[in-house]
């Protein structure tokens, strides 16, 4: 794991949009994020799940943050623009955005696999955070220093058999990172992947139901470095896919 312990109120006065906050990583990163005072914006498909992410964030003593309830499904381009103009209007910048959300889709053989399923899972996965990168980018570079954080995969890495269009997706997510970050060198903002490894979330139980839960390593035991690339420590990094878990073997159930 990654020996990074965040300062106290590392993260105060900036801006920080999380997708898929209302559950697993993403809520715990929101949280996390608040936590060392940041603002957290709170994008998520079901608002009952970000209010109670709202209501932990402000019983824990965090600064306020919002909730945007968008299903990033369905969601236009105009959506997106909208959400990047009220960010601007409100906070007058960003300072950082995790895009988290994502859809497994089915797992199975290539040929079994569907063309509404692929779309949809392409759709969420990828369609969703280029068109949200897009708008976002005027407002991270009105940032002292803005960070950009997409979530990757070990088979966005590497493929496996029956992952299917999930694994495609985060080929593209990595991808997308590493033009978007070549682009961006030298100014101030950053783009980078972390690929959080086997974690205890509803995903994983989907992916693997025959797994002990117990065996896994908690969404808050990835934090240090989820942390780490929202803060100004990691100003220089950019271009980089980062292990949450670097000590696990790739597809290993059960860290090492
Ligand atoms: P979860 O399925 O537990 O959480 C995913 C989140 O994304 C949920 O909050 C979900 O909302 C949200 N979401 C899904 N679809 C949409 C949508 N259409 N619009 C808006 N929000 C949406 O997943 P994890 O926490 O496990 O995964 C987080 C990230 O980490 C993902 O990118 C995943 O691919 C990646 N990852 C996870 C691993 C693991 O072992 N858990 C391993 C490798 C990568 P709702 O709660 O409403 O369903």
């Amino acid at each position: 794991m990654l020996e990074y312990q965040v300062q106290a109120n590392a993260l105060k006065n900036k801006v920080i949009l999380v997708t898929g906050a209302g559950s697993g990583i993403g809520r715990e990163a929101a949280l996390q994020y608040a936590q060392a005072g940041a603002s957290v914006i709170l994008l998520g498909r079901t608002t009952n799940k970000l209010e109670q992410v709202y209501d932990a964030i402000v019983a824990a003593g965090g600064p306020e943050p919002a909730i945007v309830p968008l299903d990033m499904e369905g969601a236009s381009e105009q959506n997106y623009q909208d959400l990047a103009a009220t960010i601007e209007e409100q906070f007058g910048h960003l300072d950082g955005v995790l895009f988290n959300a994502s859809v497994l889709g089915a797992l199975t053989p290539f040929d079994q696999m569907e063309l509404e399923m692929f779309q949809q899972v392409m759709q969420v996965n990828v369609t969703a955070q280029f068109l949200l990168t897009k708008a976002l980018l005027p407002v991270l570079r009105k940032a002292p220093q803005g960070s950009i954080v997409y979530t990757s995969s070990g088979v966005g890495r590497q493929g496996r058999a029956f992952w299917g269009v999930y694994a495609i997706s985060k080929f593209a997510t990595e991808g997308m990172m590493q033009t978007l970050a070549d682009e961006l060198a030298g100014s101030n903002v950053r783009a980078n992947c972390i690929n959080p490894g086997a974690t205890r979330t509803k995903m994983r139980a989907t992916a693997f139901p025959a797994e002990d839960p117990q065996t896994l390593r908690t969404a808050e035991d990835l934090m240090p470095l989820y942390l780490y690339l929202m803060s100004d420590d990691s100003a220089e990094v950019n271009g980089q896919s980062l292990d949450a878990q670097p000590d696990r073997i790739p597809g290993a159930s059960v860290s090492r």
